[in-house]
């Protein structure tokens, strides 16, 4: 029992939710904010606080009390639907969470911080092809990022930067590459294609057809949330300041992505492509050389395991009462 004392903030989201609960298990003392309760288990923090981190107020509350490492993982964001069509509010947002949050450290004096970037940093002209190149650390630059969530992403990148050159402060800067698991979004609008497929799977008959978004050869690689989380401890107890890609290398299309979560299914399913709905970048993969330097370690668990796991858990929630109506509304919208 270490009795570290941490803060999660972002700790009612996905990943947030999944890192108090290995924090909690590593004998951390972990203080979790955000504006909601999680949504699908009770929190296991020691503390939790609701807050909106948009106010510097708050982000001030929140890292008050001798806290010795924050985890930033509070942002509005969403699946591609969702951050395509809200560039302004996620832009608002997450720039002010982030500039607040970096300053309520460096006022409270945490020792250490870590910033959770996005391989939608990466930008769109080295990603125009299915069959893509895997993107380095330094891709990042001459910058083209998503346009809206990405440039904030690369923002508040810097400022992490600038807050270590400046002031002292140890800044840890991750980007995800496509995270998936159990107790994520899978319907409402703001779930990611892995949770959106296996909800659409798990509604549909054998034999049936479920629409896919695009043509369905666009590539991404997915990494399973345990992999997430053992790199985020390792790169925070790092001493590597630079952004680190934390992601799968292996690349499949989402055509790919349908198929291994029908056989999961157990049923035969036909895809019907709307290309008309948004499906970001052409092709995405993660260069892991610089992760497995640094950290000494690469994400272990396939996406069959990974992907059986997030399946089971979603039709589990489904196949609860009141939820097979409400998901088949979202399912008929796309
Ligand atoms: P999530 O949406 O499940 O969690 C984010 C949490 O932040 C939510 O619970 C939300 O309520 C909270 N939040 C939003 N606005 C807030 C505010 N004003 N004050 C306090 N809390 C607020 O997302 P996630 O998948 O768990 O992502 C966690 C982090 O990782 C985010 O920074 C995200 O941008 C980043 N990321 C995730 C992925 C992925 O594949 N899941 C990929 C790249 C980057």
């Amino acid at each position: 029992m270490s009795g570290k004392r941490v803060l999660v903030t972002g700790a009612g989201g996905f990943i947030g939710h999944h890192l108090v609960n290995r924090l909690v298990d590593e004998g951390y003392w972990v203080r979790g904010v955000d504006i909601k309760h999680p949504e699908f288990e009770p929190t296991r923090a020691h503390e939790f606080e609701l807050l909106d981190l948009r106010r510097s107020e708050n982000c001030l509350q929140a890292t008050r009390g001798g806290i010795e490492e924050a985890y930033n993982l509070a942002a509005n964001m969403g699946g591609i639907g969702f951050i395509e069509s809200h560039k302004a509010e996620i832009m608002h947002d997450n720039v002010l969470i982030n500039v607040h949050m970096l300053e309520a450290a460096r006022v409270n004096q945490v020792k250490r911080y870590l910033y959770t970037s996005s391989a939608c940093v990466y930008p769109a002209y080295r990603q125009s092809s299915a069959a893509v190149a895997p993107l380095k650390e330094e891709d990042a630059y001459p910058a083209d990022p998503e346009d809206g969530y990405g440039w904030e992403k690369l923002f508040s990148e810097r400022q992490c930067r600038h807050y270590h050159e400046d002031y002292g402060l140890e800044t840890r800067v991750v980007r995800f590459h496509n995270i998936y698991g159990p107790l994520g979004t899978y319907e409402g609008g703001r779930e990611k294609s892995p949770a959106a497929i296996c909800r659409k799977v798990a509604l549909a008959e054998d034999g049936d057809e479920i629409e896919v978004w695009g043509d369905g050869l666009q590539s991404r690689s997915y990494c399973y949330v345990d992999d997430c989380l053992e790199g985020v401890l390792r790169l925070m107890h790092s001493t590597h300041r630079e952004p680190l890609n934390l992601g799968s290398e292996r690349l499949v299309t989402v055509n790919e992505l349908v198929e291994i979560i029908a056989k999961i299914a157990g049923k035969t399913i036909t895809r019907r492509h709307d290309l008309s709905k948004p499906q970001g970048v052409r092709g995405r993969n993660s260069d892991n050389s610089r992760l497995r330097a640094v950290l000494r370690w690469e994400p272990q668990i396939s996406l069959e395991d990974g992907l059986d796991r997030t399946y089971r858990w979603i039709r589990s929630m489904l196949q609860t009462p009141g939820q097979l109506m409400k998901a088949d509304v979202a399912a008929s919208q796309g």
